[in-house]
Order: structure tokens, then sequence, then C-alpha cells
């Protein structure tokens, strides 16, 4: 049979090899790529408004017959109008057309025509400006919701209403309907067919809902059958189990004892462990929760049993970090490790290479240069990755290819409700770190305007001298921005200069180059600088325990999760640590968002209420997970389409695990092939 999703788009009429790498650019090959190439609006074309009724500067759709020829009209070189007027029952208007010569060929004295464009109307004239039109009883693109779709240089909306009509007509009894039967009714869903006339061609504006609700729940609802899917199959290979965990003497050599919330992660992973599958697991915390010692406990058991461990974190920073802390605790039990990263010296490298080969390493720490060629295991058992966000799970992948049924553990800082957690994480088991060890202070957050710079200004000040230093963040300014934001660099220059001219104070910014970023942030870990300028490239689990006070401008303009990662870089020493928000404006919405901020300290809770007030967005950002795209789902608008296609997906695959009913042969089909394709 027929499938449009393998029909090649030059089987339709109209399209050659030219039209069809034009068609290509817009990510459309085949026949079903041009059918789900959605409007990104529409024009409402569907009222006729009589001539005298006309509104001057609206668009409107006007019926009339030609009463004159085209007439030509020259003004100078390179600008020619043409003029003709139409009636209808209420009156007269003129329709101008730019230089377009070839007017006269279509628009014919004493016919008929619907005409679509905007009005201007100066005295008693009123006027069409170069109207879009067509024969009136022919009509396509007046008199009713007309789609508008974005697009690429050689092709037009023209085009692409024809060849999605011409699409549509000839493919229609071929169509697929993926949602089982049983699912539309119970979600009250329209049909496949339904749903492609008139997400493109829409009735009317009612008609255009249903279509749009049942598109977006088929794509939330493959999303999440296929991420279940996933992970139901990572939980049947398997593992490496690792028989000895007990880790009492590591956890007796510890300067503190594990929170509760630590405790039941770790059982969680002893019990992946040592179950004879494949661990897969996310562990969220919230920042300081303590993340860091749960993988140490983790390269501990894996080591016990013999085998090798690598832990990859996004920068250079970080990865030092982790070394720094780890390492020492480690090597107590007589556990080996290294620093791999970019600036690591070739002879450096060389060494690690070879000794992680015949298993005279236990556990490599390092950034992106863990995932080179280069490296290989003698008995790579366990790959964690810190802040998984700044990975793609490609690079997951590639870390745990380096060995066979490798265990995965992924930390992250960044709380997203349980919801969006399936979605992003969806192939992984997720525990959840609520709770922080015991004797931390509450940063103290403040939201503050314009007219307390001055004061601010002291506060810093007053820090510095105490021996404390501070971070100053800035939004990144896009090139497109136009409005007034302090951008870092023209910050920079004013504190530096004008306001701490004695204060050594450093900059970083995503614009830097790598070996300077982590130049900067070296020298304000050390010490040498005390004030420390930036964009949001801080905001990754970078510790500092003499940062005690966090100032940001044009707070605003964050999402509050990204508020409260930032917020943490601070309160990680014994000092009290301090927020202070510069609002540039406080509309209701800004009120309420930032005292949210300085009322809690809580990251979950945080994240939920920036949930309902903003929606998803701003975890889907591209920043976090730039990846994920969807063709006509929108995670800020379609949040309940999500929940309730998540309920669906989990009831499929309740019912048929493998998707092996025969009713299920075209959702197999499509989850499989996302599945494939899939990088979030
Ligand atoms: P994050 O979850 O943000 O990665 P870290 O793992 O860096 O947090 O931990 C933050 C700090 O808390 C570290 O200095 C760490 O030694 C300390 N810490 C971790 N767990 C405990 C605990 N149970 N009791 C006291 N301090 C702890
Ligand atoms: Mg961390």
């Amino acid at each position: 049979m027929i499938d449009p999703q393998k029909t090649d788009i030059r089987l339709l009429k109209g399209i050659g090899d030219a039209k069809a790498k034009q068609l290509l650019r817009l990510g459309v090959f085949t026949v079903w790529d041009l059918l789900t190439y959605f409007p990104i609006r529409f024009e409402d074309r569907s009222k006729v408004t009589k001539i005298f009724d006309l509104e001057h500067d609206t668009n409107a759709c006007v019926n009339g017959i030609v009463v004159t020829p085209v007439s030509e009209h020259y003004v100078r070189k390179g600008l020619t109008y043409y003029k003709a007027q139409i009636r209808d029952d209420t009156g007269i208007a003129t329709c101008i057309f730019f230089n377009n010569k070839y007017i006269k060929n279509y628009l014919k004295k004493g016919y008929e025509y619907s005409f679509y464009g905007k009005i201007n109307i100066r005295g008693n004239t009123r006027e069409i400006l170069s109207p879009e039109f067509e024969i009136s009883s022919q009509s396509q693109c007046t008199k009713c919701i007309v789609p508008v779709y974005p697009l690429t240089s050689g092709i037009s909306q023209k085009f692409l209403r024809k060849s999605i009509a011409d699409a549509y007509r000839t493919y229609q009894k071929y169509f697929r309907e993926v949602i089982p039967g049983d699912l539309l009714k119970e979600y009250s869903l329209c049909g496949i067919d339904f749903a492609i006339k008139n997400i493109h061609f829409p009735k009317d504006s009612a008609s255009l809902e249903i279509a749009k609700k049942r598109l977006v729940f088929e794509e939330f609802f493959l999303l999440q059958t296929s991420l279940r899917k996933m992970k139901a199959r990572t939980k049947k290979i398997s593992g490496i189990p690792f028989l000895k965990t007990d880790i009492a003497d590591f956890l007796s050599s510890l300067p503190f004892t594990l929170t509760d919330a630590q405790k039941a992660v770790t059982e969680e992973i002893m019990h992946d462990l040592s179950s004879g599958g494949v661990m897969n697991r996310l562990v969220q915390g919230d920042v300081g929760s303590g993340k860091t010692i749960i993988a140490a406990i983790a390269i501990y058991i894996c080591v016990q049993n013999g085998y090798q461990s690598a832990m990859m974190a996004p920068t250079e920073v970080l990865a030092r970090q982790h070394y720094n802390d780890l390492s020492p605790l480690l090597e107590k039990f007589g556990i080996r490790s290294a620093l791999l990263t970019g600036s690591t010296t070739a002879k450096n490298k060389r060494e690690i290479y070879e000794k992680l080969q015949n298993g005279e390493i236990d556990i490599a720490f390092g950034t992106h240069a863990l995932i080179t060629d280069k490296v290989e295991f003698k008995s790579l058992a366990l790959a964690i990755t810190d802040e998984q966000h700044r990975f793609g799970v490609r690079q997951r992948m590639q870390l745990s290819e380096k060995g066979h049924s490798v265990h995965t553990l992924v930390m992250t800082a960044t709380p997203i409700p349980r919801t969006l957690a399936l979605i992003v994480y969806g192939d992984m088991d997720i525990s959840v770190i609520d709770e922080l060890p015991p004797g931390r202070q509450k940063i103290d957050t403040y939201c503050v305007g314009e007219n307390m710079r001055e004061r601010i200004n002291t506060f810093i000040r007053k820090e510095i001298e105490k021996g404390n230093r501070a971070y100053i963040v800035c939004p990144a300014v896009e090139e497109s921005e136009t409005v007034e934001l302090k951008s870092a660099e023209e910050h920079y220059a004013e504190l530096s200069q004008k306001i701490f001219p004695d204060i050594p104070t450093g900059i970083v910014h995503g614009k830097m180059k790598a070996k300077d970023k982590e130049a900067a942030m070296n020298d304000f870990i050390c010490g040498n600088t005390k004030i420390l300028v930036s964009t949001t490239v801080i905001e990754v689990g970078v510790n500092v325990p003499e940062a005690t006070l966090m100032v940001i401008e044009n707070a605003e303009r964050f999402g509050l999760s990204q508020l409260h990662q930032l917020r943490g870089r601070v309160g990680r020493g014994k000092e009290k640590s301090y927020c202070v928000l510069f609002c540039a404006s406080f509309s209701d919405e800004i009120k309420e968002r930032m005292k949210i901020m300085t009322q809690s300290n809580d990251g979950f809770k945080i994240s939920e209420t920036d949930l309902k007030l903003r929606g998803p967005g701003d975890f889907f950002g591209t920043r976090q997970h730039g990846e994920l795209r969807f063709k006509i789902a929108d995670l800020a608008n379609d949040f309940s389409v999500l929940k309730h296609s998540g309920i669906a997906a989990e009831k499929l695959l309740k019912k048929d695990p493998l998707l092996l009913d025969e009713q299920h042969f075209y959702i197999k089909e499509a989850t499989d092939r996302l599945a494939e394709n899939l990088v979030l």
C-alpha cells in the first residue's frame, strides 16, 4: 500500500528536482513531510466586508465587479502602479498594484473577483493595496481562513497552499491512523483525515481547534510512547551485577553523615547496580544537596567490584573540582584517579590513555576529552555525567559505549517538575534528593529597583572588605535586542573603572574563548579577583565557598529556576550569603515571581511555581533542551494535552508493551522511527 511517509515529494504535480531541493531546506522530503508542514498562523479571510463598511488600516476581504480596465501610472523609474475600480452594491473602491504589469492579464473588466488586502481610506476614496485576488466563484485564498507558512527562497505561500492541497487530495485515502480508535474516542479526538485537512484549510475556527488538538496530542503521545518503550528496553539489557556493595568503610571515612535523602538515593543506586540489569538513573537534586558524594559512592562500589568508572562534566572547572574533591576521598581506599581535559598536556594525556587501557587508573574525571576516540578503557562499567543538560543524549551514550553494558548515572541540578522530567529524561529512572545537608543557612534574597543602586554598591564593597567575593550576573544580550539592558561588558567596564577601581574584578561571558573563560573562572576561584561579572555561564555547579553575594541584573528577564540556580552559587561556605535581584520594571507578574524568590529557597517549589506562572518554556528554551523540537505542539500552551497523552501512552504500553497488536501496527512504526531520531 502506498505510504505518504515514504513517497517522494517529486511525485506530486508541479514539483521537480529544483523545487524539491528548495523544499528540502524546509525539511520536506516526502509527501507526509509536506502534509505535516504546518502553518505558523492563519489569516481569517472568511468574512466578506461590504465596500461601504471598510475600515482604514485593516485587512479585509471584498467581493467586487471590476468596472474599469486596469490603468497604468508611471511615477518614476522603478515605480509604476496599476489601478482598477471595483464595485459592489454599497460602493466603489480602487485596487492598487505596484510594479506588476501582468495584472492587466488577470483582472478583467466585467468579472467578479474576491480581493484580500490592506485597506486605505483617504477622504472619500477607498483603496485596497496590492490585494490577492481570485475569481469569486473559485475562491481558495479568499473568503476562508487562509494558512500562512514559514517560507524559504523560491517557495511562496501560493505554491505551498496549492501543493499541500494537491497532496491532500491525492493521498488522503492512504493516510494512516496512528492513534488507536478507543483513544480517539476516550479523548474526543478527530481522525487524521479531518485533522490534516483542517490544520491547513480550516472550515472555521472551531474545526481548526479540533484539528490542532488532535495533532498536538499525537505528537506528544508518540514521543511519550517511544520514550517509555526505550526505558522498558534498557531495563531488559543485562548489566554487570556488582555483588560487593558494602560501603560502610567508605561512609565512615567521610566528614559528615549522609542526609536521609542521600541515603535513599544511595539505596536506589545500589539496587540498580546489583540487580543484574543496567542502571540508567538520573539524580535530581537542588544545588548544594550533595550530589557529588553520591557519585563517589557509585564509583567506590564499581571499583570494589574490579571495574573502572568515568565521570564527565561540561566544563574544565567542574571536572577539576570533582577531581579535587573526590580523588583524596577515594585514594584512602587505594582507588587511583586521573583528570583528563582539553588542557592536559600531550605527555600526560598519553600516560593517562595508557593507564586507562591497562587498568592502572580506576576512575577518570574529565570533560568531553573523555569521549574522544583515543580514550579506551580496560573495563569501564560506570559512566557518570554531571549537569546533564549541557550534554546531549548522544554524548552521554558515547561515554557509555566505551565499555559493555555500562551503568549510567546522570546528575542534574535543574529541579524539573516530575511531569516535565518524564519527557526530558523519559528514558531514565529518576531519583530525587529533596533535602539539603543540615546547618545550611538560608540565602537572604532581596528584590530591588534602580533607586537602591548606591546602597547595593556599598554593600558589595563591605562584603569584599570582609574577605568575601561577589558574583554579578547580567543577562546575555542578543544582537537583535534593542531594549536597554546591562550587558556584561559595559557593566564590567563601569564597575572596574568607576565604582570599584581598587578591587580586582574579572569578567566571563559566553563569547569568550574557552581558554579565557577558564582563566577568568580560575582567577575568581583562587581569589585573584574578588568580583566576577558574568553572563549565565557560571550557572553550572561551580563551587566557590568564599562567594557570599550574588547580584543579578535585570532579574525580571530570567526564569525562576534559572535565578534559583544562579543563587545557588553562593551560600556554599560558612559565611552568611545574600542574593540581590535588580529589576528594571515591576509588573504584577514580575512582583509575584520575585516574591517567590525572596520567600523560598526550595528549588522544586520554585520550579513548580515557575511552571504555573510562565509555562514550561523556560525549561525547554534553547539554552537547556534545544534539541527537543516539536512540529506543532507547544510545551508552554499545550501542557494539559501533554499530561493526558502521557497517561494514554502509559495505558497503551501496559496493555501491549511491545505494540504487537495488529491495531497498534502504525503506532509501533511511528515510535520506532521516532526513537531512531530522538535526541534530547
Ligand atoms: P551539588 O548537589 O550542588 O553538586 P555538592 O555535592 O557540591 O552539591 O555538595 C555541596 C557541599 O555539601 C559540599 O561541600 C559537600 O561536601 C557538602 N555535603 C554533601 N553532603 C553532605 C552531608 N550529608 N552533610 C554535610 N555536608 C554535605
Ligand atoms: Mg554538583
